[in-house]
């Protein structure tokens, strides 16, 4: 067998990899992606399908067996040494911070590890799950070679008025800077539009991550100009529990009223966006099927505020000739992709509505100022990708 790459992607309470196998003309083929999810609550469940989509593991868990991240990783990795006895190249982890230092993927070290950690603060919720496993395979299997590889690295390229909040200097030395996150499923979705769409790729594209977590990016030739994220990954669109912008004044008032930082901290991670505008949940599709005022209320909020967002970002690119959809709501369902549209309609933007209801790749009809796009993001992919590029550049 050739050399594997391994991806691992651990959130808060899922744990998602990947094995792609090194070509013999250097190039990756996926072997094997999985996910453990539900981790910590009351239905994890174990599941891993082939390069296919063939069915390999599909098991529920009992509670016990998943009741941390850590419980996790032994079921991956116990299971990924069964499955593919030799160990990998190298693993490539998925982190959400890198901070103002780093514009790339990098290979870890102690000394990089120690700086990744200083940026928990920046991302709470996310970054110490992202670097737990990287932890774990420095602890057990110090020989393999690890890549840490950001989401916030793709957005390095902007400029430095876009990157400044309007605070004093001594912030922005201090790290308080608008990063921006999802990188890497922009840096997905402008390699995928050299490949199919390279004319597309090379003029001014806003691509809207549209997921659980949601933001947007305006880029020209595949360069990130600005996107809607910020210091933290709770400014920009709002989202399935996050507000998205936010006047600072009223987490003020939070503060006035006596509110402490944790709760906050979990309004603000965990209570607001569609999941705290609805009273409902965070899910999209019952949002989209609800008949509650509540419900109307979260799914006409998101697409107002996306399409207001994606609006403000043309001047970034100083106009635009293309919008791609991505992410779980953007890749299905045409319901907020035509609401967007809509509130877009002025730019230019004509929708063809059979083309948007099968999520076809090009939704916008032929006479459309701004093409329209549907292409699935793959962060995994760009994470191998980038693990090998690192790799082959230190050897
Ligand atoms: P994550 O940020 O967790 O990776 P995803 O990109 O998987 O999130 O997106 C999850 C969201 O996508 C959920 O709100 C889910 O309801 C929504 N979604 C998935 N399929 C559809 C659909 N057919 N219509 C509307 N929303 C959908």
């Amino acid at each position: 067998m050739n050399d594997v790459i391994l991806v691992v992607n651990a959130g808060s309470s899922s744990l998602k990899f990947q094995a792609h196998e090194i070509q013999g003309d250097k190039t990756l083929a996926l072997i094997l992606g999985g996910s453990l999810t539900g981790i910590g609550g009351s239905r994890p469940a174990f599941k891993v399908t082939d390069a296919s989509g063939e069915c390999l593991v599909n098991r529920q868990l009992e509670p016990a067996q998943a009741k941390d991240l850590g419980a996790a990783q032994e079921i991956m990795a116990g299971w990924l040494q069964e499955r593919i006895p030799q160990p990998p190249i190298a693993v490539g982890h998925r982190i959400v911070h890198g901070g103002p230092k780093m514009s790339r993927a990098v290979l870890v070290t102690r000394e990089i590890l120690d700086y990744l950690d200083e940026l928990v603060p920046l991302a709470p919720l996310h970054q110490q799950n992202n670097l737990a496993p990287v932890r774990v395979i420095f602890e057990h299997w110090p020989e393999i070679r690890q890549v840490a590889c950001f989401d916030t690295a793709f957005h390095r390229t902007q400029s430095k008025v876009v990157e400044r909040f309007a605070l004093p200097q001594e912030y922005y030395d201090r790290g308080v800077r608008r990063y921006g996150f999802h990188g890497l499923s922009y840096q997905y979705i402008a390699s995928r539009l050299r490949e199919i769409l390279p004319e597309v790729a090379a003029g001014r594209v806003i691509t809207a991550h549209l997921g659980s977590g949601a933001s947007a990016c305006a880029m020209v030739n595949g360069v990130s100009q600005e996107t809607t994220m910020g210091f933290t990954a709770l400014d920009g669109l709002p989202m399935g529990t996050r507000p998205g912008r936010l006047d600072a004044g009223v987490v003020l008032w939070m503060l006035e009223q006596g509110m402490e930082h944790d709760e906050i901290q979990d309004l603000l991670y965990n209570g607001s966006g569609m999941k705290g505008l609805s009273g409902i949940c965070n899910d999209m599709r019952t949002l989209l099927a609800s008949n509650e005022l509540s419900a109307r209320l979260a799914v006409d909020y998101f697409t107002y505020r996306t399409a207001e967002s994606i609006a403000g970002l043309c001047v970034a690119t100083q106009g635009l000739d293309a919008l791609v959809f991505t992410a779980g709501v953007g890749e299905n369902s045409p319901e907020i992709r035509a609401q967007v549209c809509n509130h877009l309609e002025w730019m230019g933007i004509r929708l063809d509505p059979a083309a948007n209801a099968a999520n076809a790749l090009t939704i916008s009809q032929p006479d459309s100022r701004i093409g329209v796009y549907v292409v699935p993001t793959n962060e995994e992919q760009i994470i191998a990708q980038q693990t090998y590029d690192t790799l082959t550049g230190v050897l």
